[in-house]
């Protein structure tokens, strides 16, 4: 029976490109986001590969819905042992514009979503004496001009993700963090939209600054998932690996 991986925020993006790695790679996969019905696309993309896929619904900031979606996966693929926190928001704002719900939601989102739906899983986990947790960082965990809510909860996932390192590890668990460059998604579509800069120049703009020259894309980020989760990378834990085309853009 094929292992089971759940990727939250895989309705698109980096979510849905990692999905369909993890497919590939052989593991049943559950996609959740917000809404079941907006993973319908990467579900039926996953399915007419071959591969298992299961549409779950929940808000990971909303402690019942982690649960119920977490128990749901294992009735109906499997003990969850491998889980990909992906699901983001950004509300961007200068600090002395920046709202308080702006903060709340970014950290609702990213922290405590990550933790929900970490602590719920991990009990599969570690039942099974065999896990795989990987982050989404960014490279605006370094600071980012605008981001004082989601640079903060970039940086607090790093810790989050070494913590784990340490508990878990003796059950053969290992969490490790990715963190992203400039990734074109619905995500950075949005932020060239709000600074008012059109889609092509912006990404041209933004891939002139990389070293590698160019921008980045999700399967850049879901073959680096790949690697953490696969069984040769056991002895590799609580790592942050920067995915940007160079060292910090
Ligand atoms: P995206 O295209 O905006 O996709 C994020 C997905 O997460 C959306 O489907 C969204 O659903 C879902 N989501 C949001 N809040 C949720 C919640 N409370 N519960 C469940 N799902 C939720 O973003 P992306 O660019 O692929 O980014 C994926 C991850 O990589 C994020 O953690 C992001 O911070 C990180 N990252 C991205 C970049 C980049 O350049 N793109 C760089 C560094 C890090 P809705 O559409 O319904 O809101």
């Amino acid at each position: 029976m094929s292992r089971v991986a759940i990727v939250t925020g895989a309705a698109r993006g980096i979510g849905a490109a990692t999905a369909q790695r993890l497919a590939q790679d052989g593991f049943a996969v559950a996609v959740l986001d917000l809404k079941a019905e907006d993973c319908a696309d990467t579900v039926a993309a996953i399915e007419s590969a071959g591969g298992t896929a299961l549409a779950v619904g929940a808000d990971v900031s909303d402690a019942e819905q982690v649960q119920a979606a977490v128990d749901r996966v294992a009735a109906e693929l499997g003990p969850p042992v491998v889980l990909v926190n992906n699901a983001g928001v950004t509300r961007d704002n200068l600090l002395f514009k920046m709202s308080d719900a702006d903060w709340d939601v970014v950290m609702n989102v990213h922290l405590r979503g990550s933790f929900l739906m970490t602590r719920a899983a991990q009990k599969h986990m570690i039942e099974a004496k065999w896990g795989r947790i990987v982050n989404l960082s960014s490279t605006s965990a370094l600071g980012n001009r605008g981001q004082a809510n989601y640079s903060t909860a970039k940086a607090g996932l790093q810790g989050f993700t070494k913590t784990l390192a340490i508990e878990l590890g003796k059950f053969g668990v290992t969490a490790n963090a990715i963190a992203p460059g400039f990734i074109q998604t619905e995500m950075t579509k949005a932020t060239a939209e709000r600074i008012g800069e059109e889609w092509e120049a912006y990404v041209a703009k933004r891939a002139a600054a990389i070293p590698v020259a160019r921008a980045g894309v999700p399967e850049d980020i879901a073959h680096t998932v790949s690697f953490f989760v696969s069984e040769g990378a056991g002895f590799v834990s609580g790592q942050v690996v920067y995915v940007a085309g160079g060292p910090r853009n």
